[in-house]
């Protein structure tokens, strides 16, 4: 059996440190709150621990979001 063939399992990725947007984010590295926060990670202020911001959302070129309709309409042609 080939490992790169087996499909990817995230709740068998064990635990996965992230920075939560609007919640309070202590550093697993030094254990203080201040950030400097980006597009795509938040960085420690004091021991430049970087982590990726989880925002609950895909992103990537090519995402369509809809905000409560449909992304698609069909034309009235
Ligand atoms: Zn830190």
């Amino acid at each position: 059996m080939q490992l790169g063939s087996l499909p990817f399992s995230p709740a068998g990725a064990g635990y996965r440190i992230a920075y939560h947007l609007h919640e309070a984010n202590h550093c697993p590295g030094c254990g203080r709150s201040h950030w400097l926060v980006g597009r795509l990670t938040a960085e420690c202020a004091y021991c430049a621990t970087a982590l990726p911001i989880r925002t609950g959302q895909t992103t990537g070129t090519g995402l369509f979001r809809s905000q409560g309709r449909p992304a698609f309409v069909p034309l009235a042609a």
